[in-house]
């Protein structure tokens, strides 16, 4: 399934090569590195909950992955904005990578720390309650 899945994207596509069976996500310094099954992603949440406002400094798009597919390397911070929520970050560079609640399989990485382009659909918007309108698209 991946590897057909690969053959037909590199077929339509003429620069620029990706192996969309393991996405690839990093840190700014690149210290920290993620490699996720490409087949396990689900697509991508946008939340507007004050604690992903806080701790990204906007709202967060997280791609949806499971913390059993997913390989984390490099020194990796944690922190508990709740006492449900570790966020993950980088020790080096600050950067925010990644949202874990503690229970069930999910991990949420953020988006923009992907190397490749993501070919994914936004499955879900959550806590629009805290959605300033500035957050809006045009
Ligand atoms: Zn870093
Ligand atoms: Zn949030």
């Amino acid at each position: 399934m991946h590897l057909f899945f690969f053959i037909s994207y590199a077929a339509t596509t003429s620069s620029i090569l990706f192996d969309m069976s393991t996405l690839n996500a990093s840190c700014h310094c690149g210290a920290v590195t993620f490699k996720a099954e490409g087949g396990t992603v689900k697509g991508i949440v946008k939340c507007y909950c004050r604690d992903c406002q806080k701790h990204l400094g906007n709202f967060a798009p997280w791609v949806v992955c499971t913390k059993e597919n997913t390989e984390i390397t490099g020194p990796v911070g944690e922190y508990a904005s709740s006492p449900a929520v570790k966020r993950l970050f980088c020790k080096d560079c600050g950067s925010s990578l990644a949202k874990s609640p503690n229970e069930g399989s999910v991990l949420l990485i953020a988006a923009g720390c992907f190397e490749q382009p993501l070919d994914l659909e936004v499955v879900k918007e959550v806590f629009v309650e805290a959605k300033e309108p500035w957050m809006l698209s045009k």
